[in-house]
């Protein structure tokens, strides 16, 4: 008898007719002897749904609102799932966030698990109830209702397998696994059968939605083993465990980012200080910054420029007017229309050499760099937003990543296709 935690993201419990077939996987897993917890996603695009329904009141919703609200969507599709199984005949118990012992830190919207009190779900498993948890949600020490950042419910789904000792964690999702590409950016990519918490932390971080990258943190920090796989077969997907070095490819993945903004901040004075002040101020307001680049000084004074969400840029640019006037530079420009893209592998430590390719394979096919950055195990370049999927394929090919066969759609509706679509722009 195995534990095991299985989650199922938004497409996997979209319907009536989809939690049914959910209900009906849960079930076969618990008459195969296993014990189950299963955590869900809001339905389809429901947390899209409320955000836009906030906007309809306000461009500037009060972060805790948010998360009330937005926790919503996980409620109903938790007790909607309790009653498919009901009705299977079989017992399920569904809990909150707040009910399965979730605690986490007042960081509303992104908040983060500091502690979780399994005691609720353990003895709901010993009367004999497949339990449900609404993903992506938790509670302050207060009592306060918070969200744990889009795409959260991969992170409750592992954090509790690591509180529960479950056997195994299974990420149900839209497509069969871990690809080494987005296989809607290119259908060449091919399925990854294992990769290393390394180097999926990377492809995370760099803008593969297909994890939250704190689930794969969480995982790695655990020793909880992902499997990652279609809620629409039964084919085996991509383990993300450990894995030694011996075994990774020089190159395991491309990921894509085109969520960002490249701020320049032009004439400013070279002198000890100003950088500090600058991203200082930047992160008093909770924006993220990304990459980093300042040029050669002439004159002494400098270009500094640095990457933020586009979602940041209205709050960046109320601190860079400030600037502008304090610190007396010149001007700075905003370019929202970037991508970055990412090699990820942890082969390259011991394969010089990738970046002069990568960086030929970009100039052979006229994509010009405006940023670089790299980690042991990552390089990443900021492009022309236009150009990222040319830059994805053509990386891809050159890298060798390419499978004999297309990527195939399972089961989605031309209206799910187009939302994704829109989503990765
Ligand atoms: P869920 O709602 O199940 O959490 P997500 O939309 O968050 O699903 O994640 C699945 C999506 O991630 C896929 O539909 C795919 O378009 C996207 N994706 C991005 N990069 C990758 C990748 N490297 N491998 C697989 N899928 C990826
Ligand atoms: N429903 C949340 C979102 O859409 C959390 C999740 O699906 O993981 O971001
Ligand atoms: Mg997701």
């Amino acid at each position: 008898m195995s534990l095991i935690v299985m989650k199922f993201g938004g497409t996997s419990v979209a319907n009536g007719d989809r939690i049914k077939s959910v209900a009906d996987r849960i079930i076969r897993q618990v008459e195969a002897g296993d014990k189950v917890i299963a955590v869900v996603s809001a339905m389809g695009k429901m947390t899209d749904d409320l955000v836009a329904i906030a906007n309809q009141v306000t461009d500037n919703p009060p972060s805790r609102e948010m998360d009330v609200l937005l926790s919503a969507g996980e409620q109903i599709s938790m007790s909607i799932l309790a009653m498919a199984i009901d009705a299977k005949g079989h017992v399920a118990k569904s809990f909150t966030g707040a009910q399965a012992g979730i605690i986490t830190d007042g960081g509303y919207t992104k908040a983060r698990i500091e502690q979780i009190d399994a005691s609720r779900l353990k003895e709901a498993l010993r009367e004999g109830n497949i339990v449900i948890v609404a993903g992506f949600q938790g509670v302050t020490k207060e009592g306060d209702i918070t969200t744990l950042g889009r795409g959260g419910s991969d992170t409750t789904a592992v954090a509790i397998a690591a509180a529960v000792g479950a056997d195994v964690c299974e990420i149900y999702t839209d497509v069969d696994g871990v690809y080494t590409t987005d296989p809607r950016i290119d259908p060449k990519a091919r399925k990854i059968d294992e990769i290393s918490y390394e180097e999926m932390l990377e492809l995370a971080d760099s803008g593969a939605g297909v994890l939250q990258s704190r689930s794969v943190e969480f995982a790695r920090n655990f020793g909880v083993v992902i499997h990652c796989r279609s809620a629409f077969s039964d084919e085996p997907g991509t383990l993300v465990k450990e894995v030694s070095d011996m075994e990774s490819a020089v190159i395991s993945g491309i990921a894509y980012d085109d969520s960002e903004a490249k701020v320049t901040l032009r004439g400013v004075p070279d002198q000890p200080g100003i950088a500090a002040m600058t991203f200082s101020k930047v992160s008093e307001i909770g924006a993220n910054v990304d990459m980093i680049v300042q040029n050669k000084s002439e004159n002494g004074l400098t270009d500094l420029s640095f990457t933020t969400p586009s979602k940041d840029l209205p709050k960046v640019t109320e601190i860079l007017d400030a600037m502008v006037k304090d610190l007396g530079a010149r001007s700075y420009v905003v370019d929202e229309s970037i991508a970055k893209i990412s090699l990820v592998g942890a082969g390259m430590k011991s394969h010089p050499g990738v970046a002069a390719k990568m960086f030929s394979v970009l100039a052979e096919n006229q994509i010009n760099i405006s940023l670089i950055s790299t980690s042991p195990i990552r390089i990443s370049v900021i492009i022309d937003g236009e150009q990222k999927e040319l830059a994805v394929n053509c990386l891809h090919t050159a890298f060798d990543l390419d499978s004999d066969s297309l990527f195939e759609e399972t089961q989605l509706s031309s209206e799910e296709l187009a939302a994704k679509a829109q989503k990765g722009r």
